[in-house]
């Protein structure tokens, strides 16, 4: 045998599992398919806020038990799964005192509970991608040091694509390396190669019609290589079907200082989110996540638009607390908000139907104004954010793309984050971690729990599996 376990991918998930086998004495090789040292992918990208369900992670497991419950109905746990999604609570302040202890520093991003623990240094809060030199790509590289202090370092330029399997056992990858095809053999194989967002042909099939009408709002490295090697060596593949990621301006498509931030997010859950017809879609209530998947799965992702008011626009849009604010971010980075003194004339301006888009508007400020929203259709929920008349001139529309980050769904793990069969029988010697792995977050509102968090969580839980069955 080469190692002691293969992990296929170098973010955090990886770069975790990686250095707690080491620290419990087991030999692991990474393969990581990106080339240079500071290779993209989505934990390199992010936004640093280590949280799980919106909680401080070191509040009390049944506290942050129940914001993961409250985040949403998961799909039907998968067959010997065993509450999978509860580890995400038990390991969520073990999991930080790790990264800590790994030289991860943290600094408190904010007032509200999610930003407790963001790893530190900090982005600056504007618009655009920004990440080179900040507390997630500092952690990445530290990481990654250790790695290298242990001869342990990742391969990079090594891309997994197929499982070794004889006599029916799961004995290593078949890699394409710098040098051709290459066959690497252990006893553990480790899937961490951060979802399939950017496979148009999965994406097809499980997110959105046109996928292409999708913006990757993430390093678009996750090409579902894991999926293909985990279902070939028997796992099943869960809740494909949603996504984490945002609403995001549509003029982000030509203007690379529109994402991954500043998101529309904090608009469209208090105004609403309307198709070519004006009519609303979907229940802005839920949140962006939500809102972003369902954007995704019109027969055409490109036709939804915000509309708010002067208020909205002055006020939650400028709200401090969330930074980057949209108000003045958006327009200052060459992002178009359209403004008119009417609905007609809004509408007229957006090429959308203004009969419609005005019955909208009414029924929705009646619903406000009477705080009824059972009539809606589609319903709103009003509990988590606050829904805002639209009455005051100028109305405003921020045309939106769904930004796609990473898949929720992927390989049905268990508590250990092995992966499991169809019927839920382990599959010896693989697992699964972050945002490769399924059954913690998705379902029918896309609850999203935390990606930073599932792949510290996961990718521990991995590397202690291994080490104990060695
Ligand atoms: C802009 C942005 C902001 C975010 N903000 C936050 C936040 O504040 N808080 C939070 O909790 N989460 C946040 N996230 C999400 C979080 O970053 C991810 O959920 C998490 O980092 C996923 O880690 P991962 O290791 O599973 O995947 P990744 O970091 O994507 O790593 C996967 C790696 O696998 C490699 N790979 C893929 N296929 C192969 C193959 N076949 N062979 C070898 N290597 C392969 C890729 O190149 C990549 O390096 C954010 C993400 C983005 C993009």
């Amino acid at each position: 045998m080469d190692a002691d376990l293969i992990i296929i991918g170098g973010g955090l998930a990886g770069l975790t599992t990686a250095n707690r086998a080491l620290e419990l004495g087991l030999r692991p090789i990474v393969l990581e398919k990106g080339k240079e040292a500071d290779y993209a992918c989505n934990s390199r990208y992010s936004g640093g806020l280590f949280h799980v369900a919106f909680k401080d992670v070191t509040k009390p497991v049944e506290d942050i038990e129940a914001a993961v419950k409250a985040s949403g109905e998961l799909i039907p746990p998968h067959p010997g799964s065993d509450n999978v999604q509860s580890i995400m609570s038990e390991d969520a302040a073990k999991a930080l005192a790790w990264l800590r202890q790994e030289r991860g520093k943290f600094i408190k991003g904010g007032q509200p509970e999610f930003m407790r623990w963001m790893l530190a240094p900090p982005r600056p809060r504007g618009a655009g991608l920004d990440w080179k030199g900040r507390g997630p790509d500092v952690l990445l590289r530290r990481l990654t040091e250790a790695l290298q202090k242990a001869q342990a370092a990742p391969r990079l330029g090594w891309r997994a694509t197929e499982p070794i399997i004889e006599n029916n056992c799961l004995s290593g990858v078949i890699a394409d390396g710098p040098n051709g095809k290459e066959t690497i053999r252990a006893p553990a194989v480790v899937i961490a190669d951060g979802g399939f967002q950017a496979n148009m042909e999965l994406m097809q099939h499980y997110i959105s019609p046109k996928p292409e009408a999708l913006l990757q709002r993430g390093g678009g490295t996750g090409m579902g290589d894991g999926l293909r090697i985990a279902k070939t060596a028997g796992a099943a593949l869960i809740g494909l079907d949603s996504f984490y990621g945002h609403l995001l301006g549509r003029d982000a498509i030509q203007n690379p200082k529109l994402w991954p931030y500043p998101v529309v997010d904090t608009i469209a859950r208090s105004a609403i989110l309307v198709d070519q017809d004006g009519q609303r879609f979907t229940d802005e209530g839920l949140g962006g996540v939500s809102m972003a998947n369902a954007v995704a799965r019109l027969a055409d992702p490109l036709s939804s638009v915000v509309i708010f008011d002067e208020e909205t626009w002055t006020g939650v849009a400028a709200d401090n607390r969330y930074p980057p604010c949209m108000n003045p971010v958006y327009e200052n980075a060459g992002g178009k908000v359209f403004s008119a003194s009417s609905l007609d004339e809004l509408a007229l301006e957006l090429g959308i139907n203004a009969d419609g888009l005005s019955h909208t508007v009414e029924t929705w400020n009646d619903a406000v104004d009477t705080a009824n929203f059972s009539n809606l259709s589609p319903q709103r929920s009003p509990q988590t954010f606050k829904p805002e008349p639209i009455r005051n001139p100028p109305f405003r529309a921020i045309p939106v793309i769904a930004g796609i980050t990473y898949t929720m769904g992927g390989i049905a793990i268990n508590r250990d984050a092995c992966a499991l069969s169809e019927v839920g029988d382990r599959i010896p010697g693989l697992y699964a971690v972050g945002s490769a792995s399924g059954g913690i977050e998705g379902g029918k509102s896309s609850a999203y729990i935390g990606g930073l968090a599932k792949a510290v969580i996961t990718g521990l839980r991995a590397a202690e599996s291994i080490a104990k069955e060695r």
